[in-house]
């Protein structure tokens, strides 16, 4: 089946409110099997709404609307669709019960205008709205189907579920399942190198979307049934995890902190971290994951010289002889991080943001990582250069996160790891 999304409202197009219907729709479209050809988004304005009603049902068997049926003169899509559907509109006793009762609720009386919410289709059917007063609606017309579904998502959204979601599955052959890899370390290029190959099938799919510090393949397949499409998935998976190993963190909502989190719960480890490029963003991304206090009690952000000095023990000669962004200072900052805050493992991250401050010999986006764990510490270069302030953190702190992830599970460690026996650490990072 081939389907268009119809987002009704001015406030869309003048940029006031995002369209997160449409993503809605378009994602639980996709997975009915249904292609969306189309999306579209027009004003509250009759002419333009019916002119593109009678484009998008001459061409696709399903439209689906968001908005546009509430109670005000604006609001006008339930009567121009009826129309393109040869479709009446009549008023709704019962309907009209549950709107004064929904104003009752609250103490107030019904406004006149609220009666138009009551408006239900003769032949269509009404989609009852368990959380507003505007019902959803369901035309019908020689086998080209429309759903009519309030503006709010937090209305649209159950309407679908509870309504819209069982008409629609009869009339659906197939389904779609999507299966989201999420991989860091190898750079989109190396990617294509390595794995290039298994992305040219038809079914299941597989693409890829390169995101800052990682990249996403996504596998789509289409089969009969949820489980058909949900096994060859997997199948098309398995080939990917042949390949790249430990470079998938993780499946669809997984984060590289939250697989972090989770892999340092399970060890009974707790961490803490020593910033300096990348400002506490290790420390934020660790504490956005739920539970984050199992494993993380406090970090350090040492901007400067001194603090490093103050807070980590980091000697003011190392600091003087290599400056701070070396690997001296890395290793002397994550050893005395985990030392001051007594956890099992500390991040330490120290280098050039930019988009000042570079050198020939320091340029922009150098930064060192090290790790202290157990009786070693790990210490890396990296080049994050050339793209943005912004970006060279990100990365950073992805590369931070990748190394607690690998050493808590005990995964290998990227080939450049330079490793230091912690007691050492005086005598090899002078
Ligand atoms: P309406 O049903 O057009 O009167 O819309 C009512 C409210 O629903 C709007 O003020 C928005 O807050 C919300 N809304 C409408 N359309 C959308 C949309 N496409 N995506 C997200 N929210 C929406
Ligand atoms: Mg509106």
């Amino acid at each position: 089946m081939e389907a268009e999304i119809i987002a009704v409202g001015t406030e869309l197009l003048l940029g006031d409110i995002l369209n997160t219907n449409a993503q809605f729709l378009a994602r639980q479209l996709a997975d009915l099997g249904v292609s969306v050809r189309y999306q579209h988004v027009v004003g509250d304005n009759a002419a333009r709404l019916e002119d593109l009603v009678r484009t998008a049902k001459a061409r696709s068997e399903l439209l689906v609307f968001s908005g546009g049926l509430g109670p005000t003169a604006d609001d006008l899509t339930k009567e121009t669709v009826a129309r393109r559907y040869h479709d009446a509109l009549r008023f709704d006793q019962e309907e009209m019960d549950k709107i004064t009762a929904f104003f009752a609720k609250s103490g107030r009386t019904t406004p006149a205008n609220n009666e138009k919410q009551a408006m239900v289709p003769v032949r269509g059917k009404k989609l009852p709205n368990r959380n507003g007063t505007a019902p959803g609606v369901w035309f019908e017309d020689e086998g080209r189907y429309a759903v009519l579904l309030p503006g709010p998502p937090h209305e649209l959204i159950p309407l679908w579920n509870e309504q819209a979601l069982p008409l629609l599955q009869p009339l659906c052959q197939g389904t779609l399942h999507s299966l989201t890899l999420k991989v860091t370390g190898p750079g989109e290029s190396h990617l294509e190198e390595t794995v290039g190959h298994l992305f040219r099938s038809a079914n299941p799919t597989a693409a890829i979307y390169a995101k800052t510090g990682e990249c996403h393949i996504r596998i789509t397949a289409k089969a009969a049934t949820a489980a058909e499409a949900e096994a060859m998935c997997r199948a098309k998976a398995q080939q990917f995890y042949h390949i790249l190993g430990e470079c998938v963190y993780g499946e669809n909502e997984d984060t590289l902190e939250s697989v972090t989190v989770a892999a340092l719960r399970r060890a009974r480890l707790t961490l803490t971290t020593a910033e300096s490029c990348t400002g506490g963003l290790v420390a934020r991304r660790i504490t956005d994951v739920p539970g984050a206090s199992e494993v993380f009690g406090f970090g350090f952000v040492t901007y400067a010289n001194q603090a490093k000095e103050q807070l980590l023990g980091v000697p003011g000669e190392v600091l003087a002889a290599h400056g701070a962004v070396s690997p001296q200072t890395a290793a002397w900052m994550a050893a005395g991080a985990r030392r001051a805050a007594g956890a099992d493992l500390a991040l330490a991250l120290t280098g050039l943001a930019g988009p000042g401050g570079g050198t020939p010999e320091k340029p922009v986006g150098l930064v060192y990582l090290a790790a202290a764990f157990r009786d070693r510490l790990y210490i890396r270069k990296l080049g994050l250069g050339g793209r943005g302030r912004e970006t060279v953190r990100l990365r950073a702190s992805q590369t931070a996160l990748d190394l607690a992830r690998r050493l808590t599970l005990g995964l290998p460690l990227p080939d450049d790891t330079q490793i230091v026996a912690a007691d050492r650490l005086a005598e090899e990072m002078r």
